[in-house]
């Protein structure tokens, strides 16, 4: 009797495992016909100086709308193009279509000074990728502070060697790196010095629990303390209250970026909702 439940259960995990599988590989090949079909889009989210009312860049969040699926979530591809490796092609697709993107404002005379782009860990790894970003920089006339890259710890714990050869070689091109979530992964503070970090963005948790927690508003206003120490610019993401926005300006918060201020936009919307707001 028991030995038939195993047996069930055995069978039930086995087909869960079977639907997950088939799922990436499904998604797998969804990704890469959306990349050859144009399914993916890019919006952009505004972040804005704490001090008035300036706009300090847009991060660049991908979208993709799959013809019958409707919206797919960064959070269900991302991890999954990252198993199969065409995170690599998507992340330089993104990259390519950020950087069009900037060139497209500056000509058209929307100020929006600087354009952030997540990469995730494993693009680190390929030894193109520093000369990779010169490259779409060049194409489309940038220069290398037009351009910021959100990373997470996960890059700075990696010992692969061309880790930090790329780290280094961006560095030295001079696009700035973003650590991303910061304050929800572990050893943060030991790996904080050692890379050439210039932007800290504390992780949306902390932002959403400033109402209910004491402990969130000092770890806060430490995590800002700390990052000004060490030379860091400390954005604030996820502000979706004026209480929350009004206790990040109070503690100094040079740069916030959140639903408060704008969801991500399509392009054309973004350049309208600043001309609306500055006007
Ligand atoms: P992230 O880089 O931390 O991006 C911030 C996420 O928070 C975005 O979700 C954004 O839409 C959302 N957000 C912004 N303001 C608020 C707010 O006030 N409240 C709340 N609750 N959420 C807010 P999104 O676009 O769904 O992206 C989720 C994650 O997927 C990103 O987190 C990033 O890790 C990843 N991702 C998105 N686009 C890319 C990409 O082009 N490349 C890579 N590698 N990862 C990406
Ligand atoms: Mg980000
Ligand atoms: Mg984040
Ligand atoms: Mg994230």
């Amino acid at each position: 009797q028991a030995k038939n439940e195993g047996g069930d259960r055995f069978r039930f995990y086995s087909r869960e495992m079977d639907r997950v599988a088939q799922e990436r590989v499904s998604l797998e090949t969804a990704m890469r016909e959306a990349l050859a079909t144009g399914q993916f889009h890019l919006h952009y989210q505004p972040q804005v100086g704490g001090d008035g009312n300036a706009l300090y860049g847009v991060e660049a969040l991908l979208r993709w709308d799959h013809p019958e699926l409707g919206p797919i979530a960064p959070m269900r591809f991302i991890p999954v193009a990252e198993e199969c490796g065409i995170i690599r092609e998507l992340s330089l697709w993104v990259l390519e279509h950020a950087c069009a993107q900037m060139a497209r404002w500056r000509r058209d005379g929307v100020q929006v000074p600087r354009v952030s782009v997540n990469m995730s860990a494993l693009n680190f790894r390929d030894g193109q990728l520093a000369s990779q970003i010169q490259q779409t920089l060049a194409r489309h006339q940038l220069s290398a502070d037009d351009l910021t890259l959100e990373i997470t710890e996960s890059v700075m714990l990696d010992p692969d060697p061309e880790v930090l050869d790329n780290i280094e070689a961006i560095y030295v091109m001079g696009v700035r790196l973003s650590l991303d979530d910061f304050g929800t992964g572990y050893s943060s503070l030991s790996h904080l010095h050692r890379l050439p970090i210039y932007e800290l963005k504390l992780d949306q948790s902390f932002v959403h629990d400033i109402e209910s927690s004491a402990i969130a508003r000092t770890l806060i206003s430490s995590v800002l303390r700390i990052g000004e120490s060490l030379g860091m610019k400390v954005v604030a993401e996820g502000v979706e209250t004026p209480s929350q926005r009004d206790f990040l300006i109070e503690q100094g918060f040079p740069v916030l970026q959140g639903f408060l201020f704008s969801e991500p936009l399509a392009a054309d919307a973004l350049a309208a909702w600043w001309q609306a707001g500055s006007a």
